[in-house]
């Protein structure tokens, strides 16, 4: 297992190509990169020195792949019968009582098989969704399981306060008092939280919906993330039923909603915004609002196709997210620069958006959402989260231009370094022992399913 506390002097050698998405958005070919102490140092030609040399002659380096949007919990339970052909609302009522009887175990596993997952997609920087705690489950469970696995890590404190007796969609049962969880938001933040540069782990607040929590709470999590200079995220306008609603409830659409509420600008980034209509994408470009956008999660569950070409236009700050494992049901962040691609084709054109532009909403695009601009591009003095693609295999045999990742493949990585360090190294992970993880996982989840 690396130690991630020795940061070797890595030089990446002769790179076929490099998509830096660095500021113009330069494509260089035939080049090096030094990465030192965890920083890209160098980037040029016939570089010499470095502790280790790692060969990626007829390879193809993006930066690491940042997923903006995720509940890792719910790789527990992919594909459960009765959800798999609902909406998100029903989706939601057959799910919730499975996710009733979780734990920190539970926490602790999904979390490390969900970020192994990520890891050998391409993926160096996750954030997650937790908004549900039963049986004693804290956030602290996935933030020490995520350091294990090595990716840079963005937990989100979740939460849940308005049950089916109040009008909400959650069992009373996985609802929390809303001083509880103000109280939990300030312990995590307080304990977890490292806003420096290299940061590994940075927590932010989000309760989990407008049909699960009070506009109160809403409020109040804002007020409180601006006391502690940490980020806002939460499930906005992800279908029709969501829509309904909020007219039905609060008497206004999203945009209003957020705006109303404090929950615009730069440091809030919202999921899915399949529903935005063009006022709220001018809202969102003017305030900096980010948006997670969540194409497979969206098409699995027939929520509608987001309005990702005109938000991209207008100037909104958008990444991508594989959201959680029940409604996915994979968890690469690759296919989802994929499908985010062809969606948009679908909806307007095969000109509509270009492998290139896929690439860089699932890399600098979900770095800019997540408050990190010193990641998600290969430049000097730029984080050191770097993905390099073995184009020579089976997928992308035959390609004219390999460069055009999400055209031809591959789907996996082939080494992945965060923060300077090798995660993944000839496509396995080096942190953790992973079919060891998945014996242990899929045992979880059959319990999960005999009622065990
Ligand atoms: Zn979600």
């Amino acid at each position: 297992m690396p130690n991630f506390l020795i940061k070797p002097d890595i030089l990446i050698k002769n790179a076929q190509t490099v998509l830096t998405m660095d500021d113009r958005r330069r494509v260089l070919t035939e080049v090096d990169i030094r990465v030192r102490a965890g920083v890209i140092a160098e980037i040029g030609a016939d570089l010499q020195g470095g502790e280790e040399v790692l060969q990626a002659t007829g390879r193809v380096v993006t930066p690491g792949l940042v997923n903006t949007h995720h509940h890792l919990f719910q790789n527990l339970t992919r594909a459960v019968p009765g959800g798999q052909d609902a909406l998100l609302f029903g989706w939601l009522r057959v799910l919730y009582p499975i996710w009733a009887r979780l734990g920190p175990e539970h926490m602790r596993v999904s979390t490390q098989l969900g970020l192994a997952e990520l890891a050998l997609s391409g993926c160096s920087l996750s954030s997650d969704h937790l908004y549900l705690f039963p049986n004693g489950a804290r956030l602290d469970d996935t933030i020490e399981a995520a350091a294990e696995v090595g990716l840079r890590f963005q937990p989100t404190r979740g939460a849940m306060s308005i049950g089916e007796s109040a009008g909400g969609l959650p069992p009373d049962s996985l609802t929390e008092r809303e001083s509880d969880i103000l109280d939990d938001m300030i312990r995590v933040v307080d304990a977890f939280h490292d806003p420096a540069e290299a940061s590994m782990c940075r927590v932010g607040l989000a309760p989990c919906s407008p049909f699960s929590v009070s506009r109160e709470l809403m409020r109040d999590t804002a007020v409180l993330a601006r006391d502690k200079g940490v980020m806002l995220h939460t499930h906005l306008a992800e279908n029709d039923e969501d829509i309904a609603y909020g007219l039905s409830q609060f008497g206004c659409r999203p945009g209003q909603y957020a705006e109303d509420l404090g929950w615009t600008g730069g440091d809030v980034w919202h999921a899915h915004c399949v529903k935005l209509d063009g006022q709220e994408i001018d809202l969102f470009a003017r305030t900096r609002t980010g948006v997670a956008h969540c194409p497979c999660s969206n098409c699995r569950l027939g929520s509608g196709i987001a309005p990702l070409r005109q938000m991209r236009d207008a100037g909104v700050n958008v990444g991508l997210g594989v959201d959680g494992s029940a409604s996915n049901d994979m968890a690469s962040l690759w296919d989802e620069a994929r499908q985010a691609m062809l969606l948009q084709r679908v909806a307007h054109g095969a000109d509509a958006m270009s492998p290139y532009e896929a690439l860089e909403i699932a890399t600098r695009g979900g770095a800019d959402v997540l408050g990190r601009p010193e990641c998600g591009r290969i430049a000097v003095g730029k984080r050191a989260d770097i993905a390099i693609w073995d184009v020579g295999g089976l997928a992308s045999s035959g390609s004219w231009d390999p460069a055009a990742l999400v055209l031809a493949g591959p789907r996996q990585v082939h080494d992945l370094l965060v923060e300077g360090v090798r995660v993944v190294a000839e496509g396995h992970l080096t942190t953790v022992d992973l079919p060891r993880l998945i014996e242990r996982h899929g045992a979880m989840a059959r319990a999960l399913s005999t009622g065990d």
